[in-house]
């Protein structure tokens, strides 16, 4: 039999695009539109005590019924059902401070500090370590951050709901020429409202920015009803929060008011000196107490960013802990991280640091204020997407809160700041289907967060391993 071959070459490329399998199909393992998630172990993330063996249904990517597994209610006709004795579901992480870059290799060499934006591989960490929501928390390439949003929520690219913070808005004295530096409040007025219109929904302030600055740039935010946080250091927490600032990054070892080498408004050398002065400070005494009086009445949230601090600390996290991501590292970022981390482990701050931040948190959430978590990848390295907030979420129970709070923390309560805590955060009948399969327990051994299997997002479930290992060696690079 005799057929043109242009006809069938023609025929061929049609059938093969017409069955072009969604980019997504990879990493999809469950995506039946009636699902039932039986035999499960709920840990819901409003801070309620474990319950056992419940069954969820899913329709249509939203949470229908949480019932008992024993319940005489019929399963819905045409349902997959899936046993999952044994395992415990938690809601998706909100997470806040959930970068999409990363250090560049090498970048001690020639003194430049810089940045590759992880296009590729930080969105997909990110939901394979069952973060379904991230505040991005300042950009460095918003165009880019802003197209990768669309494309996730058009179903082209896995990876968790993005919230963009749109650029840093850094005043002069930037450490890094990924940041823009601010000539002054008309800029950061210009910015606010320029990267609003474009797609920003949340802005972050910068070590440096000045008083005038920082101002403007919430009242412009606050006149569109969009959020400012800050990893400050010219300006301290008390007058942040006097102007209006909605959130702070890092808590209390960033802030300088107390600092008694602080200029107003100028970002001082916030070395080892304040550092000590601070450690020697009493998070019980009248002064700190009083800020989070500030900050609680002011409803200024804290994120903790526990991950990124313990590297500063020697030979944290303990490398047992770390050998899961660094799988996940371009080999020459692998091989900075340990360099530095060699160096940090000859001259590290104390340990007494971490641990006056874990109590400042402590003490914060008891004043009643919002303690949201997040990963920030950032520093010499080592903390990477997804990876990293399962460590946060570990470094929240050594700081004192129980898992159950510690997994609360890292869920409802970013969706409370972010103001969609009627749609996501907790594992709430009516809900989005966002939610994580553990193989174990985290209530009894907080390090079950890190035994991640199924991450749903809108009811569809991605296998946490095939995200894991489609960027293999890639973070550090794109
Ligand atoms: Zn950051």
């Amino acid at each position: 039999m005799r057929i043109p071959t242009l006809a069938l070459l023609l025929f061929l490329a049609l059938t093969a695009s017409a069955q072009q399998p969604s980019p997504l199909a990879p990493y999809i393992k469950e995506d039946a539109p009636l699902l039932v998630l039986n035999h499960v172990r709920i840990i819901d993330g409003t801070g309620a005590a474990p319950v056992e063996d419940q069954r969820i249904v899913l329709i249509s990517g939203k949470i229908q019924t949480i019932e008992p597994a024993n319940a005489t209610t019929p399963l819905p006709a045409n349902a997959k059902v899936l046993d999952l004795t044994g395992r415990t579901v938690i809601p998706g992480l909100v997470g806040m401070h959930e970068h999409l870059f990363y250090p560049a290799p090498s970048p001690i060499a020639d003194g430049g500090r810089f940045y590759n934006e992880l296009a590729d591989s930080a969105p997909r960490l990110y939901l394979a370590g069952g973060v379904t929501t991230a505040r991005t928390a300042g950009t460095i390439n918003p165009y880019t951050d802003l197209e990768l949003k669309k494309k996730i929520d058009a179903g082209q690219y896995p990876g968790p709901k993005l919230r963009i913070t749109g650029p840093y808005l850094e005043g002069a004295g930037a450490f890094t020429e990924n940041m823009h530096q601010l000539s002054g409040p008309d800029d950061a007025a210009g910015t606010v409202d320029f990267w609003a219109a474009e797609g920003a929904t949340s802005f972050k302030a910068y070590m440096n920015i000045t008083p005038e600055e920082l101002k403007t740039a919430i009242n412009h935010a606050h006149a569109r009803n969009i959020k400012v946080t800050g990893h400050l250091c010219s300006v301290g927490f008390t007058e942040a929060a006097n102007d209006g600032i909605d959130n702070l990054e890092h808590g209390i070892t960033v802030d300088t008011e107390f600092y008694s080498g602080k200029t107003p408004g100028l970002c001082p050398d916030f070395g080892r000196k304040a550092l000590d002065e601070l450690v020697k400070m009493d998070v019980h005494g009248e002064q700190i107490q009083k800020l989070i009086q500030t900050l609680v009445s002011h409803h200024v949230a804290i994120t903790s960013t526990l991950a990124i601090y313990e590297t500063f600390a020697a030979n944290l996290p303990p490398l047992a802990r770390e050998s899961r991501a660094l799988k996940s590292l371009a080999s020459q970022s692998e091989a900075d991280y340990f360099r530095t981390r060699s160096i940090v482990a000859e001259r590290a701050m104390p340990e007494a640091e971490l641990k006056f931040e874990m109590a400042f948190e402590r003490e914060f959430v008891k004043a009643g204020g919002l303690l949201m978590a997040g990963c920030d990848p950032t520093g010499y390295g080592g903390v990477l997407p997804g990876f990293g907030d399962q460590r946060g979420i570990e470094l929240l129970v050594q700081a004192g809160f129980t898992p159950i709070e510690a997994i609360q923390i890292a869920s409802l309560n970013g969706a409370k700041w972010l103001g969609e805590d009627s749609t996501i955060g907790s594992i709430t009948a009516g809900k989005q289907a966002d939610l994580v399969v553990l193989g174990g327990n985290p209530a009894d051994k907080i390090e079950n967060i890190e035994k991640v299997e199924l991450v749903f997002k809108d009811g569809v479930g991605y296998d946490s391993k095939a995200l894991i290992d489609s960027v293999k060696g890639l973070v550090g690079l794109r």
